[in-house]
């Protein structure tokens, strides 16, 4: 079996690094799990081995993130981007307005999706400040009785995160794709979060779902099968054929997270990984610039470059030849970007501050 000195420091926005101990026990669960003689991918979604794959992932899921009774756990598919949709057609009624918090690339898109479905409220422009922070409470333009509140917790490319939950009258709907168990999660303050498996669960394609059992009564018999929350959760996710793989390898990650102190654990050593990286940066600040506003750093996606955008690519081949990869910014933003999801290892932030230090000097 291949050992961690084989791998690169893969510091990809998605689909991104993955626990070591996961994926080495994945390549004997494809071949045969559980002894049962069967691999993962083969096994039916209506026998007793996959019926409790699934059953204790959402149990591990519940306990990691400490969900809740109230909360119904669902996994899905399409991806984040579908979500986008899924949840306009099921809470935005018509004639009805929905608050949007516009942070970036990724709130844009899930703002032109409701669009479609019915009245966005702008309830905050970031673009105006070229996304460099999420808003403070006063920075809230709320529309009254709208049907959700909808924001991102982390903006994936511009590096930015909220430090609290914006409070409204209506429920709150958070894209947590890029930071879902990475930090805690305070539940009353939410009605549904949801999550693209490939950051920090799993595979791309997956969707975690989380979201209050009263939000399923808003849900429409008119709408596709597939699409409605409600027929979904009737069926424990299971309407159709359920991407067995993706499930069985997040309910992995949970188990992961468990054994790595839970979400106090993976918390703190977020804090101790993206700190040494902005300390290093920051160390260099006539050499280097941080994107996000200090404010709102995050610990996920640290975007930043260097004086020159030859510079930038300097420092994108000599990373590489250290066996970095992944830093690339966004094509949106450009520049750089390290992407430290909770698998991203300690040990690879610690070499990689050294790294922006020695590139500063040498440069
Ligand atoms: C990656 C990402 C998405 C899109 O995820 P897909 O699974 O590709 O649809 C949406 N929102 C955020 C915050 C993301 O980081």
């Amino acid at each position: 079996m291949k050992t961690a000195a084989d791998r690169i420091l893969n510091f990809s926005a998605g689909p991104a690094t993955l626990p070591e101990p996961v994926l080495q026990q994945a390549q004997q669960d494809l071949w045969n799990i559980n002894e049962s003689g069967i691999g993962i991918c083969e096994h039916s979604h209506r026998g007793p081995v996959f019926d409790n794959i699934i059953n204790e992932a959402v149990d591990n899921c519940r306990q990691v993130g400490s969900i809740p009774d109230d909360f119904e756990i669902l996994f899905l598919q399409g991806g984040a981007t579908l979500q986008f949709s899924m949840l306009a057609m099921n809470f935005l009624g018509e004639g009805q307005t929905a608050n949007y918090l516009d942070t970036g690339v990724w709130t844009t898109k899930a703002i032109k999706e409701a669009k479609k479905l019915g009245n966005v409220h702008l309830a905050f422009d970031g673009s105006m400040t070229n996304y460099d922070h999420c808003p403070s409470e006063e920075e809230l333009t709320l529309a009254k009785g709208a049907a959700y509140l909808h924001f991102c917790s982390n903006n994936t490319i511009y590096g930015t995160r909220f430090t609290f939950v914006p409070k409204s009258d209506s429920p709150v709907i958070c894209d947590m794709s890029s930071d879902m168990f990475s930090r805690s999660i305070d539940w009353d303050s939410y009605d549904m979060v949801y999550a693209g498996a490939q950051k920090n669960l799993g595979p791309s394609g997956t969707v975690l779902v989380v979201l209050r059992k009263t939000m399923l009564d808003k849900c429409s018999d008119n709408l596709p099968l597939m699409l409605n929350y409600n027929a979904i959760a009737k069926k424990g996710s299971m309407l159709n054929t359920p991407p067995t793989f993706g499930i069985y390898l997040m309910g992995e990650v949970f188990k992961w997270i468990l054994e790595e102190g839970g979400l106090g654990g993976i918390e703190a050593r977020n804090e101790h990984k993206a700190g040494m990286i902005y300390h290093a940066l920051d160390s260099k600040s006539d050499f280097y610039t941080t994107f996000a506003r200090e404010c709102c750093r995050s610990r996920m996606n640290i975007s930043f470059k260097t004086n020159t955008p030859e510079l930038d690519a300097k420092f994108l081949e000599e990373s590489a030849k250290l066996g970095m990869s992944g830093l690339k910014g966004h094509r949106n933003l450009g520049g750089l970007r390290a992407s430290i999801y909770n698998a991203f290892p300690e040990e690879g932030c610690a070499r990689f501050a050294e790294f922006i230090e020695t590139f500063a000097a040498n440069h």
